[in-house]
């Protein structure tokens, strides 16, 4: 068994939230690990690598998601200067959205969810489907309605990760990659460190769990101090269009799917929703369905080349809204997960929240 020197911090997954608290708790001065299970930093399964990039906080509001719905646009108010201090081009756009129903079911459903955004104080704008279509020309004649949701924008999330990754060794963190680890070490009620499948022990004064979806895994728990993160499936497309840019210009949402575009001629085309545990395969009846609802609506679609579909977990928690501050049963151990559908969007304030929590600065997100 080798030993590793203590550290200060060790952070468990090497994801958009891992890496953006190995960030910010290193540029405070702290000595960080950062330890990721995949040989090359992006595992299988993984939900940074593979999302989409909108940074929408007004289109996800949902009834009875107030803090999320507050946390959300936080992190889109913080987006533009935490893009800029990253120095790297993580494909920041503000391109705002259009959420476009076809149908007389989906026209109501979407007159609801601007009385619900209404009702939140939060602007969404009814467009006739001449004027959608005028914003985007694409769009099938069919468009029965439209939202215009001109503040939540998109990036890239895989150039996010990259950045993120760069930022953190720049500010002296250190990543392990190829470090599964398999459980926390504790003295009594107290974090001590964690141990690695391998038997390699580490020590550290304080543990930030951010394994994603696998954050509900026993990590040799008592039951009491785990957390109820879940992986939800998602299925998504990336799409080139061999004309470059020009089709889509702005983050299109409807029924099952959206289409982001990178402002470069390519798309990703998501999103399944799926509850069938760690299964990362990518099935005929998911694809089918988005291009189906993607051509109908966008007929263009068509003639884009498929570069890549792929398949992630989601950290599903009950609430929605992420786990984002101190064990109140292990001394030492910090969450940083249950970031679900909103990872991209919170990157930009969860390092900052989490370091604070690091620093004893606060005990939680809003606390
Ligand atoms: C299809 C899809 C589309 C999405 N679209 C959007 C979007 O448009 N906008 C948005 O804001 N969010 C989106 N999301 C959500 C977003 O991707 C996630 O919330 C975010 O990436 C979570 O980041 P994370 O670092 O917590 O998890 P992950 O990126 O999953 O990283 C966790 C890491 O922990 C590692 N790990 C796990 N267990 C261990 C262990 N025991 N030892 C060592 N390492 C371990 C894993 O290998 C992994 O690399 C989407 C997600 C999916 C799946």
């Amino acid at each position: 068994m080798t030993t590793n020197r203590r550290r200060e911090v060790a952070v468990i997954g090497a994801g958009v939230v891992g890496l953006g608290v190995a960030w910010r708790a290193a540029q405070r001065g702290m000595d960080v690990l950062v330890l990721e299970r995949a040989a090359s930093g992006q595992a299988d399964g993984a939900a940074s690598p593979v999302a989409a990039g909108m940074l929408a906080p007004v289109s996800e509001a949902d009834v009875g998601e107030r803090a999320l719905l507050d946390l959300g646009l936080r992190a889109a108010a913080a987006w533009p200067a935490f893009s800029a201090e990253l120095g790297d081009d993580v494909g920041y756009r503000t391109c705002g959205t259009l959420l476009v129903a076809r149908g007389a079911d989906e026209a109501a459903a979407l007159e609801r969810e601007q009385a619900l955004r209404a009702s939140l104080g939060l602007q969404a704008d009814r467009l006739l489907p001449s004027a959608a279509r005028k914003l985007e020309p694409a769009l099938a004649p069919h468009v029965r309605a439209a939202l215009h949701v001109a503040d939540d924008h998109a990036a890239d999330p895989r150039r996010l990760h990259t950045a993120l990754k760069a930022a953190a060794l720049a500010a002296g963190a250190e990543i392990r990659a190829d470090a599964d680890v398999a459980r926390l070490t504790c003295d009594g009620t107290r974090a001590t460190g964690i141990e690695l499948a391998d038997g390699t022990a580490i020590d550290a004064e304080q543990v930030v769990v951010a394994a994603g979806a696998w954050s509900g895994e026993a990590l040799g728990l008592p039951p009491a101090a785990r957390v109820p993160v879940r992986p939800v499936k998602g299925q998504i497309m990336r799409l080139r269009d061999p004309d470059g840019p020009g089709l889509l210009d702005r983050v299109l949402r409807f029924e099952g799917g959206y289409l982001v575009p990178r402002g470069d001629g390519r798309y990703v085309l998501g999103a399944t929703m799926e509850e069938r545990g760690f299964d990362t395969t990518v099935t005929a009846g998911g694809i089918y369905e988005l291009l189906r609802d993607a051509i109908d609506l966008v007929p263009g679609i068509d003639e884009l080349v498929i570069e890549e579909t792929a398949a992630g977990f989601r950290p599903g928690v009950p609430d929605n809204t992420p786990i984002l501050g101190r064990s109140p049963v292990i001394d030492g151990l910090v969450w940083a997960t249950g970031h679900h559908r909103n990872g991209i969007l919170l990157a930009s304030i969860t390092g900052e929240l989490v370091a604070d929590v690091l620093a004893g600065v606060r005990e939680g997100a809003t606390a």
